[in-house]
C-alpha cells in the first residue's frame, strides 16, 4: 500500500490534517492510520458531557462517517504504526508495510501512568480515550468513593461531573494548589473553593506514595505525609506522555515531544509533526520550546502543514486558546501565562464572572476568563499585539477591553 500523504493518528490533529488538505485542493491520496478503533472523535467531552452521560458517542464524531469516503480519505482504524524508515519513506504497521510520500505524525499522547507501588491494580483508570471512559463508567457503582489523582483540568472536570452524579469525590494534588502549572493563584483558589462548595474534597501538597488492594481492586491510598484514603475507583489525571517513539527511533530530534520548526517540519525528510506531541518554539511563550495540549493547537498546526504541502507555506503563529467546563463555569483562556510577572483581577470572583489577566513587562500575555466571554473575545487583540494597558483600566469592568485595541 502507498499514499501520497500518510497521517499517523486520527485525533483532532489527524482529522483536521486530512480535511485541511482537501479544503486546500490537495488531490493526492491520503490515509489516516490510527490505533483507536473509532473514527476521529472529539476528546474534550470525555471528561465532560460524555462522562456525565449527556452526550452520545455518535455526537462526538468530528465528521459524519460518510465525510471520509466522500473526500477520498482512507481511514485505517485499529492500526498502529510501529516503525518509520525515513530513507525508504516506509512505515511498519500492525496491518503491514505502508509507503508514504509525505508523513504527518499526529500521535498525541498516552495518559501518564502512576509509578508508585500498586500502580497497576485493577480499578485504576485514565481519561484519554473513549475506551478509558467506558471502562471507568462500568466500574462506577452507586455513590462510589472516587479518588482523583491530579488537580489539572482533566482531574477537576471529572471531579465536577462525578460530584454532580452523586459520588463522593476526593482530588489529591502533589503541588500546593490545583492548576498550578497552568494558572495563577487567584484562579486556583477560586476553583478550589467552587469544588469545596460542591462537596468535593481537595487535598493539596498530597503526594500519593502507594495503592493497596482490597477485594481485588485498588482500595487504600497512602500519601507521603502518612494520610490514608479509601477509594472504590481511582482516576489518574497526571498529564500525558507524547506518543512519537517510532519517530525518535528513526532519528527525529526530540525529547519531551518531537521537535518541529515553524512550519511543523521534523528533522526527518518529508516528515511533519502536529498537535500534542509537537515540541515547537511558540511565539506566545517568547520562543520557548513547548508542547501545547489543546484542540486549537492541533487544528492550527494542521492548517500550517496543509499550507506547506500545497505550496503556500506560512509559519505557525496562532494565538493559543483553551477552554474548560466545570459545573456552570465556563473558563476560556487566551494566550499563554508562562513567565508572567504580574496578574490583574478584573471583576469579583464572588460574582462567578471575572477574568484574571496576566502581564509580562507590562504587556498583556494571557487572560483566564470565567463566565466572561466578552473579555475573552476582546482580550485576543491585546495578547496578539502584546498591548500595554494601564493597570487601573484593566481592572475596571466598566471599561471594555476593546478600548485598548491597537488602531
Ligand atoms: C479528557 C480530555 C479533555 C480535554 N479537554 C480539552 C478542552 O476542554 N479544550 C481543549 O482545547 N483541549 C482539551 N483536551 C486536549 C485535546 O483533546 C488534545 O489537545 C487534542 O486531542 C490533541 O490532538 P492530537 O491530534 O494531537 O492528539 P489526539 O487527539 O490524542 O490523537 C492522537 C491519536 O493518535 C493515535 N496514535 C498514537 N500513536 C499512534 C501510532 N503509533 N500508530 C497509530 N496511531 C497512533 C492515538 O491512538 C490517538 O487516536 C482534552 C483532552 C482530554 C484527554
Amino acid at each position: 500500500m502507498q499514499f501520497d500523504v500518510v497521517i499517523v493518528g486520527g485525533g483532532h490533529g489527524g482529522a483536521a490534517q486530512a480535511a485541511q488538505l482537501r479544503q486546500r485542493g490537495f488531490a493526492g491520496s491520503i490515509a489516516i492510520i490510527t490505533a483507536e478503533p473509532e473514527l476521529p472523535y472529539e476528546r474534550p467531552p470525555l471528561s465532560k458531557e460524555y462522562l456525565a452521560g449527556e452526550k452520545s458517542f455518535e455526537r462526538m464524531l468530528l465528521r459524519p462517517p460518510a465525510f471520509w469516503a466522500e473526500r477520498n480519505v482512507e481511514v485505517m482504524t485499529g492500526t498502529r504504526v510501529t516503525a518509520v524508515d525515513p530513507a525508504a519513506h516506509r512505515l511498519e504497521t500492525s496491518a503491514g508495510p505502508i509507503a508514504y510520500g509525505t508523513l504527518v505524525w499526529a500521535g498525541g499522547g498516552d495518559a501518564r501512568k502512576l509509578t508508585c507501588p500498586g500502580h497497576d491494580l485493577p480499578g485504576i483508570h485514565a481519561i484519554r480515550t473513549r475506551a478509558d471512559v467506558d471502562a471507568l463508567k462500568a466500574d462506577l457503582g452507586e455513590a462510589s468513593r472516587v479518588l482523583i489523582v491530579g488537580g489539572g483540568y482533566v482531574g477537576l472536570e471529572s471531579a465536577a461531573v462525578l460530584a454532580k452524579l452523586g459520588h463522593s469525590v476526593t482530588v489529591i494534588e502533589a503541588m500546593d494548589r490545583v492548576l498550578a502549572r497552568v494558572a495563577g493563584m487567584q484562579l486556583s483558589a477560586f476553583y478550589e473553593a467552587e469544588h469545596a462548595a460542591h462537596g468535593v474534597t481537595i487535598a493539596t501538597n498530597a503526594l500519593l506514595t502507594a495503592l493497596a488492594p482490597a477485594g481485588g481492586i485498588a482500595k487504600h491510598a497512602t500519601l507521603a505525609d502518612g494520610r490514608h484514603l479509601i477509594a472504590d475507583v481511582v482516576i489518574v489525571g497526571i498529564g500525558i506522555v507524547p506518543s512519537m517513539q517510532p519517530l525518535l527511533e528513526a532519528g527525529a530530534t526530540g525529547g519531551n515531544g518531537v521537535w518541529v520548526d515553524d512550519h511543523c517540519r521534523t528533522t526527518l525528510p518529508d516528515v511533519f509533526a502536529i498537535g500534542d506531541c509537537a515540541l515547537h518554539a511558540n511565539p506566545f511563550a517568547d520562543g520557548a520550546e513547548i508542547r501545547l495540549e489543546s484542540v486549537q493547537n492541533a487544528a492550527d498546526m494542521a492548517a500550517t502543514v496543509a499550507r506547506a504541502i500545497t505550496g503556500d507555506p506560512a509559519p505557525y503563529k496562532a494565538v493559543p486558546w483553551f477552554w474548560s467546563n466545570q459545573y456552570d463555569l465556563r473558563l476560556q483562556t487566551m494566550g499563554l501565562s508562562i513567565g508572567h510577572d504580574q496578574t490583574v483581577l478584573r471583576g469579583d470572583p464572588a460574582t462567578r464572572s471575572f477574568s484574571l489577566i496576566y502581564l509580562k513587562h507590562g504587556r498583556v500575555i494571557a487572560l483566564d476568563c470565567v463566565n466572561a466571554a466578552r473579555d475573552y473575545v476582546q482580550g485576543k487583540a491585546l495578547v496578539e499585539q502584546g498591548v500595554v494597558v494601564p493597570l487601573a483600566a484593566l481592572s475596571d469592568t466598566e471599561t471594555p477591553l476593546k478600548t485598548w485595541h491597537p488602531a
